[in-house]
């Protein structure tokens, strides 16, 4: 299904088709329901008093159903029906440490037993801004929110009042939260020409944002060249984590970097997902190209809700200035602070150990699911890096921008998840994998094992078609 040209299609959030009533019964076979009889109970419940039955809409295209769980330690998961998964979700990408982490529970409980909130100002905001900054390039000064969402609107009202200009550019399928104005082009183009992924948005978001086509700098020169005198920022993830994971090309976001100081325009990086995932100074390190503000957010605190917008003194000094207000009840949360403070100390120790064992066992993953696929015939194309890759069924070569990845077998990806579930791996709704420091070498061995049965069953149900 291409969801950017139906338009009457009615995408969930991640691009899958919405689940009729809440549980997908049919489409594969192999995988009986009534092991999901306890979450099947619990969802049935839930949703006559929680809307959909999710917390976030992003969980309803969970399939055949959304789980529900009562235990997860390390890499591993247990649902209410008893099933143990090796997980590849990590909570959307937070619990980069895995689950239950000794030192991370230990820092929250003796936080715990000092202060939970006060409303003021504590020693942990300052060590874990220092330790941000030492850490992450470009940053000089970091502020503190509970959300990626919120921290992407400061940093787009910072970008706006440094620059004195209104508009934003971004991109088709970059994700940078759910609010009006970043919302606008996630699945295709504003102004009517790709779905809207929500009604009650603000007819003015779209008047915000130019929405422009990854990976291709003449589209971002000619916007320039036409309306720079309008143009605050571009916002992008440099690695597209929400988008098939896709890599940049090559001089990509150098060309970016150039035009974006040519014109004055502050240049975003959306490292919510890609910082202290990637590596150490998250996809700016790794690539080698400097924002001027970056948002960081999910593994800052290890499965704790915190997230930052940091950056150049110059932009960030407008918070210090009062020019710029940035404000939240729960803003440096004593809590997350002290989960943040025990999650960056282990990602940095020993010349970031951790971060380099999640590379090379992810790109080992990435490597066998290649080869496994290779061996069954399967066609698909694997993008992205080791700490967090992305499998689509395709016979491309290669993918750019969102356009390229709706060319996806998304029946396929679909009975490959439901496989993962049933052979106990448990991955997310779009094909997605992150992988932690608390995946194994055992977990390693067993996730293969699992792929290989979801390829083998997969190329006989392409032979029984053949047959047929
Ligand atoms: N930016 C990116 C790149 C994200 O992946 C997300 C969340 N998936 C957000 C922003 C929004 O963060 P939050 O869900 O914490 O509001």
């Amino acid at each position: 299904m291409n969801f950017f040209l139906d338009k009457t299609a009615r995408p969930d959030y991640m691009g899958c088709m919405a689940i009729n009533g809440g549980i997908r019964r049919n489409t594969m076979a192999a995988l009986r329901l009534d092991r999901f009889s306890a979450s099947t109970k619990l969802y049935n419940l839930s949703r006559r008093y929680l809307a959909g039955g999710v917390s976030s809409g992003m969980r309803s295209a969970c399939k055949p159903l959304p789980l529900f769980f009562e235990h997860a330690a390390g890499s591993h998961l247990r649902d209410v029906d008893g099933n143990e998964y090796i997980d590849y979700t990590l909570a959307w990408g937070p619990m980069i440490l895995g689950h239950s982490h000794p030192g991370i529970i230990a820092a929250v409980e003796q936080q715990l037993a000092k202060f939970q909130l006060i409303g003021a100002q504590h020693e942990l905001e300052a060590y874990v801004a220092e330790k941000i900054g030492a850490m992450v390039p470009s940053v000089e000064l970091v502020a503190f929110n509970s959300s990626g969402s919120e921290a992407v609107q400061v940093a787009l009202r910072l970008a706006r009042a440094f620059t004195g200009r209104q508009k934003i550019i971004r991109f088709e399928g970059h994700y940078h939260g759910w609010l009006d104005n970043v919302l606008i082009g996630y699945r295709g183009y504003a102004n009517g020409d790709g779905p809207r992924l929500s009604e009650g948005i603000s007819e003015r978001a779209s008047d915000e944002v130019y929405v422009a086509p990854w990976n291709d700098v003449e589209q971002i020169e000619s916007i320039l060249k036409k309306h720079s005198h309008q143009v605050a920022a571009i916002i992008m993830e440099p690695i597209v984590c929400n988008n098939s994971c896709l890599m940049p090309r090559s001089g990509y976001l150098e060309a970016v970097r150039d035009l974006a100081t040519r014109h004055d325009v502050t240049l975003i990086f959306d490292e919510v997902i890609t910082g202290f995932r990637v590596a150490r100074g998250g996809a700016q390190s790794l690539l080698g190209v400097t924002p001027d503000l970056t948002i960081l957010g999910k593994a800052v605190a290890g499965g704790f809700p915190l997230a930052v917008v940091a950056g150049k003194r110059k932009v960030m000094e407008l918070i210090e200035q009062r020019r710029v207000l940035h404000a939240g009840t729960f803003n440096g949360h004593p809590i997350s602070l002290a989960a943040a403070k025990a999650t960056l100390d282990a990602l940095d120790e020993n010349d970031g150990r951790l971060l380099e064992q999640i590379r090379t066992r992810g790109e080992r993953l990435m490597n066998g699911i290649a080869s496994l696929a290779g061996q069954a015939s399967i066609p698909i194309l694997i993008n992205g890096v080791g700490a967090a890759f992305h499998v689509s069924f395709t016979t491309r070569k290669e993918m750019h921008n969102f356009r390229d990845t709706l060319d996806n077998d998304t029946d396929a990806r679909d009975r490959f998840l439901e496989a993962m579930l049933e052979n106990g791996v448990y991955l997310l709704p779009d094909g997605r994998w992150y992988v932690g420091a608390a995946h194994t070498e055992a977990d390693l061995a067993a996730t293969l094992q699992a792929v290989g049965k979801a390829f083998k069953a997969e190329s006989s149900l392409h032979r029984f078609a053949e047959a047929e």
